[in-house]
This record gives structure tokens, C-alpha cells and sequence, in this order.
């Protein structure tokens, strides 16, 4: 029946407009890996990061690697602000140690602390960049908060048994994802 075939379109639709909201703008192997440099050249001014999974293992503190690369963003005049939904001991800790202002109990996916995380850096939605691990809170709360997201791998693949439930609920969004947005 016609009909049942634009009510199956319809409903289609609605479900990818569903997915889309959970969609980055990019996926990268690493925050590692990001080409920061061409962002800047395009305009962007500040980075908001996750920490867990995404700059370092959960609960690990910064390594060599991450120091060097707020080092490398400072250099390019690239803000940066970290952004997580963990305990204040942890982020402070990381925070100081790669220098950078941060936001503890962050409230992602709320937009609220992705606004107080550009504020600190003075930067607005357009020239600034959300770097996070996971789909429901770190990547649907920079889209909602109209920010450029950039989702990368987790860094570790033993994760707590709250965490693999919610990546097996990614799983099928990634899955159209790749398939409409990756060549
Ligand atoms: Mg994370």
C-alpha cells in the first residue's frame, strides 16, 4: 500500500532526525590524533575536553603525552577547558597538572557546563571544539549546546559494567553513523 510505504518513510526520517542528534562531527582513532593546528587555522579558538577515556585511562593522571599536548595548544593560542561529569579531586588533579581551567560534576549531556566551559575560556559556540569518548552524554551535549564535536575512541577497553552497557547502546547509532556520514 502506498500509503504504508510514506508512513514507513516518514517514520524513517524521524528515526535518522533522532539519530543525527547523537551523531559528532567527526570520529578520530585519538584526541592524540586531532590535526588541532588546522583547526585553528580555521577560525576555532578553544578545546573542551572530557578526561576519562579520553585524554587517559579512567582515573589514570596525566602522562607525558598529555602534557605535551596542552603545551602544543597553548602554543597556537588554542583555550582549553576540561569538562567532566567525575569528582572534583580527580579533574583538579588533572587539571593542574596539564595546566588548563576545568569544570568538575560537569552535568553533560546538560548544556550548561559546555556554556560555563566557554565562558572560562572566553571563546563563543562557533570557534569552539568538544573532544569526548562517548555518544549519550560527552557528543549529544556539545551537539545541543550547538558545539563542533569531535568523538574518539576510548582508550580503554576493560570499561566498569555501567560504561559497556551504554556502548552497546552506541553501538547501533555509530552503525548508521559510519554508514551515512563515513566514507
Ligand atoms: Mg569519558
Amino acid at each position: 500500500m502506498p500509503e504504508d510505504r510514506a508512513d514507513n518513510g516518514k517514520r524513517k526520517d524521524f528515526l535518522i532526525a533522532m539519530l543525527k542528534r547523537f551523531y559528532p562531527k567527526r570520529y578520530e582513532a585519538s584526541a592524540y590524533v586531532i590535526p588541532f593546528e588546522q583547526y585553528q587555522a580555521k577560525g576555532y579558538r578553544g578545546v573542551i575536553f572530557d578526561i576519562d577515556n579520553t585524554l587517559a585511562l579512567h582515573g589514570a593522571p596525566a602522562d607525558e603525552q598529555a602534557l605535551e599536548l596542552f603545551e602544543r595548544l597553548r602554543e597556537i593560542g588554542m583555550k582549553t577547558c576540561l569538562l567532566s561529569n567525575n569528582k572534583e579531586m580527580r579533574v583538579r588533579d588533572f587539571a593542574e597538572k596539564v595546566d588548563s581551567p576545568y569544570l568538575y560534576k560537569g552535568g553533560k549531556p546538560r548544556v550548561r557546563g559546555y556554556e560555563r566551559a566557554m565562558k572560562l575560556m572566553d571563546t563563543e559556540r562557533e570557534n569552539t571544539l568538544f573532544v569526548g569518548d562517548q555518544l549519550f552524554t560527552d557528543v549529544y551535549g556539545a551537539n545541543r549546546a550547538g558545539i563542533y564535536s569531535i568523538l574518539v575512541k576510548p582508550m580503554d577497553p576493560q570499561e566498569e559494567i555501567q560504561i559497556v552497557l551504554k556502548r552497546y547502546l552506541e553501538k547501533p547509532v555509530l552503525y548508521f553513523y559510519k554508514r551515512q556520514c563515513l566514507r
